[in-house]
């Protein structure tokens, strides 16, 4: 199963892997693609590949017996706990919280399952990588390892406080043999410079919407053949994004935005439309979810909006919701290329009103009247 089971991108981990079969992996690692787009699986695989006490390869003709790890020694089992970060993570907050009040400003957020292997998420509230972390970092690297024959650092993020980066700096200058550091980044341009030139980067690209499909076939067997083309067009390439997909959010939340944009280019039954489309902008009035629930009406709407910029343009190809690919094409009819435009010009006045903290129901009332004056 091991490494197999990583979707997409095989010449990155091919290289990583060849790197480790010659001995020849480097200190620090720059792991750099879109969110969901696998970073973190392949660290955890690469530090448990580093540590795995069997060893085992990978036969066949593509992987021509590169290492592998057997994911039940007790190395790899006790890596293999730090799998699911969001939870690792919300736990690491909640012990925190717990702790007393003096105690819990000096205490810095870490993960760790394995004695030898440390994951460093950023610290909240501000969610940056703290000089306290990196601290903790460099009092521990310089020992040799207990259990592991590596001690493994991954940052999973590369927001870094200004004083954190250059501590980090020094440990990336002299690194002892015994450890490798990997640091996770959406965005490679916010790592200093010396910390690029003191590490070496793999890119991890979108994957082809047709491996998404297949790979959801397995990941996600409660998705028909429809959800699962619906979800790996939406997912934009990162194999992450599309496996923990809320389907039944986004399809409420497209289902409200279908709603106002027929309201708002429809014909003659638009009393009724009307009726409909105040119980939607209603259901968004207030309430702790009710941010989430309304950035969720908004992406979607975004997303619908290119969907019929697509079709106008003539690239049906490109439209992602493919599952109500004909009630689009009819809208794409009635609407054109500058009304949806000015859509989401709407949009973002209704983004705006929302960061004034406007009332929700009243800035979506505003953007679907609006909507209707410009058509
Ligand atoms: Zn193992």
């Amino acid at each position: 199963m091991p490494f197999s089971d990583f979707v997409g991108n095989p010449e990155t981990v091919h290289r990583l892997r060849e790197m480790l079969a010659r001995k020849r992996f480097p200190h620090a690692v720059i792991l750099s693609g879109a969110r969901g787009s696998g970073k973190y699986t392949l660290a955890l695989m690469l530090a448990r590949t580093l540590n795995c006490l069997e060893q085992p390869t990978t036969k066949g003709t593509d992987s021509g017996g590169l290492p592998d790890f057997c994911g039940h020694c007790s190395n790899c089992t006790r890596i293999a706990q730090s799998v699911d970060l969001e939870s690792r993570f919300a736990e690491a907050v909640e012990a925190r919280e717990n702790l007393r009040d003096t105690d819990k400003k000096e205490t810095r957020l870490f993960i760790q399952t394995h004695p030898d292997v440390l994951i460093i998420p950023p610290d909240p509230p501000q969610l940056m990588i703290k000089v306290d972390q990196v601290r903790h970092v460099i009092e521990t690297i310089y020992y040799r390892p207990g259990e592991a024959r590596e001690r493994v650092y991954i940052f999973t993020s590369s927001a870094f406080m200004k004083e954190a980066a250059n501590s980090l700096l020094k440990v990336l200058e002299e690194p002892p043999e015994f450890a490798s550091i990997f640091l996770l980044t959406e965005n490679p341009g916010e790592l200093l410079p010396t910390i690029h030139s003191r590490s070496m980067t793999f890119n991890l690209g979108a994957v082809a919407v047709t491996e998404i499909e297949s790979r959801l076939a397995q990941l996600r067997p409660d998705w028909n053949a429809r959800q699962r083309a619906l979800v790996a067009r939406l997912s934009e390439g990162a194999i992450g994004r599309a496996s923990s997909f809320d389907l039944e959010s986004y399809v409420a939340a497209r289902s409200h935005a279908m709603i106002m944009l027929k309201s708002a280019l429809g014909g003659s039954d638009n009393n009724n439309a009307h009726t409909e489309l105040f119980k939607v902008t209603e259901s968004y009035r207030s309430g702790a979810e009710g941010r989430a629930k309304i950035d969720g009406l908004l992406r979607t709407f975004y997303s619908l909006l290119e969907d019929l910029m697509f079709l106008q343009s003539g690239a049906a190809q490109l439209v992602r919701n493919t599952d109500i690919l004909g009630e689009l094409k009819k809208m794409s009819e009635a609407a054109d290329f500058a009304w949806v435009q000015r859509a989401a010009e709407g949009l973002g006045e209704v983004e705006r009103g929302l960061r004034r903290n406007l009332l929700r129901s009243l800035s979506l009332d505003a953007f679907a009247t609006a909507l209707e004056r410009v058509s």
